[in-house]
């Protein structure tokens, strides 16, 4: 083990305004400014985007998912050949989900026991096994520094009753994540409270993981379908529910206006497929709200996508630029606006952290949603 190594998880918190926060979370691989959006790195790539680039657009830390990366290329020969980090050439921080959520999303023919999932491929119908213990497993072959605790998360609108039964036993996992876990400095493990959207089956979860302790806390089960309304109804109790001296994670959120109303309301790290995702389907997301590339205003549009923005598709290419490529299926069409999109994400988040830090969110706020409320600039 190296010397970098041997240094320890941690967190510390700079400053709060309201019940937002900004902070900094420190790993051997570096630290991360919070509140932080990661982008997804689904299948050991942000897709469309060179990882230096990803680094670029000022993420300090991206996602890998366990469910893809275990099925294709397999966690072992990851492991074989030097690791996630080494793999796919990033060397900043690396979080890993623990497969559960995809599993049940992808996976054919699954079946749920207290052991755990038995599922078939999505891919070529194998047959594979998740436990906790399993979970653990792969994400230590993987590398990851931030793991995930193995858990289950019903689809909403779901029964109290499902709900309460899975919660609680998505608990069991955790105590069975942190056991498999084992001691490993440098590295953390993150619980993740449960509950839907009912405020004592929450509350219930919270105190079930902080009585086990883990380096980190993540909000799951929301952005499963319930509408922003009651995702911030539950965000409005749900982060306070939560250590305050750990970090706090909303998993997979979201769009722009989701995620400063998370912020708003304690989350300190994000992630969501949307701003790459959109990218490649011709939609851009900028300071004045969405902008689809694909309709023919564009087409003879000499002006950027966005005047405020530096990144490399608004610094040296028009509109029509960007709409010509996109309907001629040019893969420099994705490459470009996902760049803008992660680009963009990352400003919102710098934004946010300066303005947490100097006690101006709530004015940051108020003209991060006026300048939206305008709408893209006027057609040519
Ligand atoms: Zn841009």
């Amino acid at each position: 083990m190296s010397r970098a190594m041997t240094q320890r998880f941690s967190f510390s918190l700079a400053a709060t305004d309201g019940r937002a926060r900004t902070g900094t979370i420190s790993t051997p691989r570096g630290d991360i400014r919070t509140p932080a959006f990661m982008p997804v790195g689904t299948a050991a790539t942000v897709k469309a985007m060179m990882p230096e680039s990803v680094a670029a657009t000022g993420a300090d830390i991206l996602l890998g998912n366990t469910y893809h990366l275990m099925l294709r290329p397999t966690a072992e020969r990851i492991d074989r050949l030097g690791g996630l980090h080494k793999f796919m050439n990033w060397d900043k921080p690396i979080l890993t989900d623990s497969g559960g959520f995809q599993v049940m999303s992808l996976a054919d023919l699954r079946k749920l026991t207290e052991k755990g999932v038995t599922f078939r491929s999505h891919i070529d119908g194998s047959k594979h096994e998740l436990t906790p213990e399993r979970s653990m497993e792969i994400q230590r072959l993987l590398g990851s520094d931030i793991v995930m605790a193995f858990d289950e998360c019903p689809a909403l609108p779901a029964d109290r009753d499902r709900i309460t039964e899975s919660m609680r036993l998505s608990m069991r996992w955790a105590e069975r994540s942190r056991d498999a876990f084992g001691d490993r400095p440098g590295h953390a493990l993150f619980g993740i409270q449960q509950g839907g959207l009912e405020q004592d089956l929450r509350a219930e979860s919270a105190e079930a993981l902080t009585k086990i302790g883990f380096e980190g806390y993540a909000i799951g089960g929301l952005a499963v379908g319930e509408g922003q309304e009651a995702m911030f109804a539950c965000l409005d109790y749900a982060p306070d529910q939560l250590p305050v001296d750990k970090p706090r994670y909303l998993m997979g959120v979201g769009k722009p206006d989701d995620i400063v109303g998370a912020v708003k309301r304690g989350v300190d790290m994000m992630d969501c497929v949307l701003p790459s995702r959109s990218g490649r389907t011709g939609q851009a997301w900028t300071h004045r709200g969405q902008v689809n590339i694909k309709n023919a205003r564009h087409a003879d549009d000499p002006r950027p996508l966005d005047e405020t923005c530096s990144c490399p598709a608004c610094s040296n290419y028009s509109r029509a630029y960007l709409h010509h490529v996109f309907r001629s299926g040019e893969m420099i069409s994705g490459m470009l606006l996902t760049w803008h999109n992660l680009h963009y994400y990352q400003v919102i988040m710098q934004g946010m952290r300066d303005a947490i830090a100097s006690g101006t969110f709530a004015a940051w706020e108020s003209d991060f949603h006026a300048k939206r409320g305008e709408g893209d600039i006027e057609p040519i």
